[in-house]
C-alpha cells in the first residue's frame, strides 16, 4: 500500500526562500511548508506519502530548459519518490517541440498555469501542445477554476469547468489532470458540466472549502477510478489532507484509488496494488 500526491510544488535551494516570500505575498493563505525538497520530502515522511509529483510552472518564456534539467537531476538524487512535471510556456519558440524534450527527458506530465501563463485552456493556439502531449501519453495539469492569489483576473472562466469539459470531449486520448477538482470556487460548475467527464481530477484546496458530504458526493459522482489525492505543499499539509480523504467514509477500495491507483493510471504505470 503505497500514497501518491499528485500535486506538489518544490524550489531549488537558492530560489524557495525568496519564491515563497513573493507566493506568499499574493495570496491570503499561510504556507505550511519551506518550499524546498528536503522539506518535502520530510513532510512526505511525516505523512507516509511515498511519492510526489513536483509541478514546475514556467511564468515567462526561456524557463523549460533549466526547470527539465533541475526535474532530471531530482529524479537522479531521489529515485521515483519524485514525480517530475515540467513546464514549458505556450509562448516559448517551438512549443509543441519542447513537449516532445521533456517527453524524451523521462518527465512524468506537464503542468500548465492559464493564469500565471495568461492563456485560455480550450484556446486553440494551446492545441497542438495537448496533441503532441497525448501522443506522448503525457498527462497534462491544469490549474482549474478561479485563482486564491489572482484576484484581478480579466478573463474570470479561462480555466472554467465548462471550457475543460469541451477540452476533454475534443481530445479524449489525452490525459488531463484537473487540479482543485476541476475548478477552485467554480463548484456548482464543477457538477454541471465535468463531474464524469473523461479527465482526472485533484483534491487540493477542496477541503477548507467544501463541507466534506458534497466533496465525497463530488468525488463519488465523478467516479473514485479518476480522482487523485493531491495537496499543492507548500500550501497545504500532507498529513492533515491524507487524514481528511481517508475520512470521508470510503471504502477501502475507493480510498486506494484516490490514493494511488487513479495516480497510477494517470501516470500510465501499473498498479502496484
Ligand atoms: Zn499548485
Amino acid at each position: 500500500m503505497t500514497c501518491i500526491d499528485i500535486h506538489t510544488h518544490a524550489f531549488p535551494d537558492h530560489v524557495a526562500p525568496r519564491a515563497m516570500e513573493k507566493l506568499s505575498a499574493k495570496a491570503d493563505w499561510r504556507a505550511v511548508g519551506d518550499g524546498s525538497i528536503a522539506g518535502l520530502l520530510r513532510s512526505m515522511d511525516a505523512a507516509g506519502i511515498h511519492r510526489s509529483a513536483v509541478c514546475a510552472i514556467a511564468t515567462k518564456p526561456g524557463q523549460v530548459e533549466g526547470i527539465t534539467k533541475w526535474l532530471s537531476t531530482l529524479v537522479r538524487q531521489h529515485g521515483d519518490r519524485i514525480i517530475p512535471f515540467s513546464s514549458l510556456h505556450p509562448k516559448d519558440d517551438d512549443p509543441v517541440g519542447w513537449v516532445r524534450r521533456i517527453a524524451e527527458a523521462q518527465m512524468r506530465g506537464i503542468k500548465l498555469h492559464p493564469m500565471y501563463q495568461d492563456f485560455v485552456v480550450d484556446s486553440p493556439s494551446l492545441m497542438p501542445i495537448y496533441e503532441t502531449a497525448a501522443e506522448y501519453h503525457l498527462p497534462v495539469a491544469l490549474h482549474c477554476g478561479s485563482d486564491i492569489g489572482f484576484k484581478n483576473n480579466p478573463i474570470p472562466d479561462r480555466a472554467a469547468p465548462k471550457r475543460l469539459a469541451g477540452l476533454a470531449d475534443a481530445l479524449p486520448q489525452l490525459r488531463l489532470l484537473c487540479t482543485h477538482m476541476g475548478g477552485w470556487s467554480m463548484w456548482d460548475e464543477v457538477e454541471e458540466h465535468l463531474l464524469g467527464k473523461n479527465v482526472f481530477l485533484e483534491t487540493s484546496f477542496t477541503s477548507a472549502f467544501l463541507p466534506p458530504e458534497r466533496l465525497a458526493d463530488m468525488i463519488r459522482k465523478h467516479g473514485s477510478e479518476k480522482v487523485c489525492f493531491g495537496t499543492d505543499w507548500p500550501w497545504n499539509d500532507q498529513a492533515a489532507e491524507r487524514a481528511i480523504f481517508a475520512g470521508l467514509g470510503f471504502s477501502e477500495d475507493d480510498v486506494q484509488n484516490i490514493e494511488y491507483r487513479s495516480a497510477l493510471r494517470l501516470l500510465g504505470e501499473k498498479n502496484e496494488g
